[in-house]
């Protein structure tokens, strides 16, 4: 029987120790953790993103800071309050929610943020120590998809990893973590020629596209290991229920591995974890902290 790589139970354990390690350091330091989430506009899905981080962050011991901007905002005000909480002591963290709309400079807007407070990973400073194999924030999905392969203790190492997907929020990332591990990665994206016989070698394959049920059994080698990082919520045509399925047929492709993450339940919910710990490693940075988490950031 394939192995189900609880992504959920795993952050639950994660979370545990995040929370013990607050409440043992936070009379010593005098304050929490602090967290700052800037959300422009109305995206339906971003509200329940941001909600789900806001909950997280109770949970463990983290202050949130949820400052919700309306669409007319310009972007110097963005600006202007980003510079705001890179100079506040009481914030660790720090992320702008995406997508945002169109009319402002995204990547401008990440190259505002203090690197040290860049808690999703995306700052052009914390991409770049990632390629230098530097210790970092490390970018929040890759790192808990890593976090899931270690729970299991599925090598990475010499491993054919193919990952789907270039985006600068997953597939970059994690390709170069990945490779930072000593796999070897061959990272695929939409102009890729051939892609279900490449992804046929995989050892380790995960699937980053954005494409729901893409990745069927003709993409996977008999043994290997199958992550899912998409998400999508389906409608049935009388439009009457919705499920949420990923970029993987799973259904078609269980039979055949190894080992594989479910949706919902695998690669979301350790995003979120990822988020907290990078807001603690701040703030364990921050007050010269011990530091119990750093093999958590690969
Ligand atoms: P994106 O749209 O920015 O990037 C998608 C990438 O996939 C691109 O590089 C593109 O070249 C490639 N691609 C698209 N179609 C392809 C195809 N047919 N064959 C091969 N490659 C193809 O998306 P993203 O932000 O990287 O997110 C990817 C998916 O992961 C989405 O479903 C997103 O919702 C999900 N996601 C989930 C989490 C989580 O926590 N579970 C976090 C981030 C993203």
């Amino acid at each position: 029987m394939s192995l189900k790589l609880d992504g959920k139970k795993l952050s639950l354990e994660i979370e545990e120790k995040l929370k013990n390690y607050i409440y043992l350091n936070k009379t010593t330091v005098k304050r929490n953790p602090g967290l700052a989430v800037i959300r422009i506009g109305e995206d339906p899905a971003s509200g329940v993103y941001v909600k789900n981080k806001e909950k997280a962050c109770s949970r463990v011991g983290i202050e949130s800071f949820i400052f919700h901007l309306k669409e007319t905002v310009e972007q110097k005000e963005v600006e202007q309050l980003i510079n705001k909480l890179n100079l506040d002591n009481n914030i660790d963290g720090m992320l702008l929610q995406l997508p945002i709309p169109k009319k402002f400079d995204e990547q401008k807007l990440i190259s505002f943020i203090n690197p040290e407070k860049d808690v999703d990973g995306l700052n052009e400073k914390n991409i770049g120590k990632l390629v230098k194999n530097e210790s970092a924030m490390r970018s929040c999905t890759p790192a808990g998809i890593i976090n899931l392969l270690r729970s299991q203790n599925i090598i990475i190492e010499g491993k054919n990893i193919v990952v789907i997907g270039r985006s600068l929020l997953v597939g970059k990332p994690l390709s170069l973590m990945l490779l930072n591990l000593n796999g070897t990665v061959t990272m695929t994206h939409s102009k890729t020629i051939n892609l279900n016989k490449i992804c046929k070698e995989a050892d380790i394959l995960i699937a980053a596209a954005g494409k729901p049920n893409l990745v069927d059994s003709s993409f996977v080698k008999e043994g290997a290991v199958i992550i899912d990082v998409g998400i999508h919520r389906l409608t049935s045509t009388d439009k009457s229920k919705t499920r949420l399925c990923g970029d993987v047929l799973l259904e078609d492709v269980i039979p055949k591995v190894f080992a594989y993450t479910p949706v919902p339940g695998g690669v979301g919910p350790m995003t979120v974890t990822m988020l907290l710990v990078n807001t603690i490693f701040s703030w364990q940075k921050q007050f010269g902290l011990s530091s119990t988490l750093n093999n958590l950031l690969p």
